[in-house]
């Protein structure tokens, strides 16, 4: 398996075919350089509309979640900041589950 750099400025594997992973179906599959507005409100509206309406909506959280991506750009329809809240709520949850049992 070879791997490749994205511009989700991670390594990730090289999806082969690429059509059949959820990254290829994203809604930022054609502009995924907009997903990274530094920080301006406009460009960080524009890309959360983006992800409004993506049919990989809940994988890419999903990913987002378990890989930690909580530095750069918006994923999911959330900055940074917003997946590291859910990243926190979820350690939280489990945590509080594998204390009951
Ligand atoms: S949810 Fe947003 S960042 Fe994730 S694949 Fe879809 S458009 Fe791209």
């Amino acid at each position: 398996m070879t791997i490749r750099h994205t511009n989700f400025r991670r390594a990730t594997p090289n999806p082969a075919p690429a059509a059949s992973t959820w990254r290829a179906r994203g809604a930022c599959r054609d502009d995924p350089d907009a997903m990274f507005p530094d920080g301006n409100k406009e460009g960080i509206a524009a890309a959360k509309e983006v992800c409004g309406p993506c049919p990989v909506r809940r994988q890419c959280l999903r990913d987002a979640i378990e890989t930690r991506d909580t530095q750069w750009g918006i994923r999911a329809g959330l900055t940074p900041q917003e997946r590291n809240a859910v990243v926190k709520e979820v350690a939280r949850r489990r945590a509080k589950t594998e204390a009951v049992v």
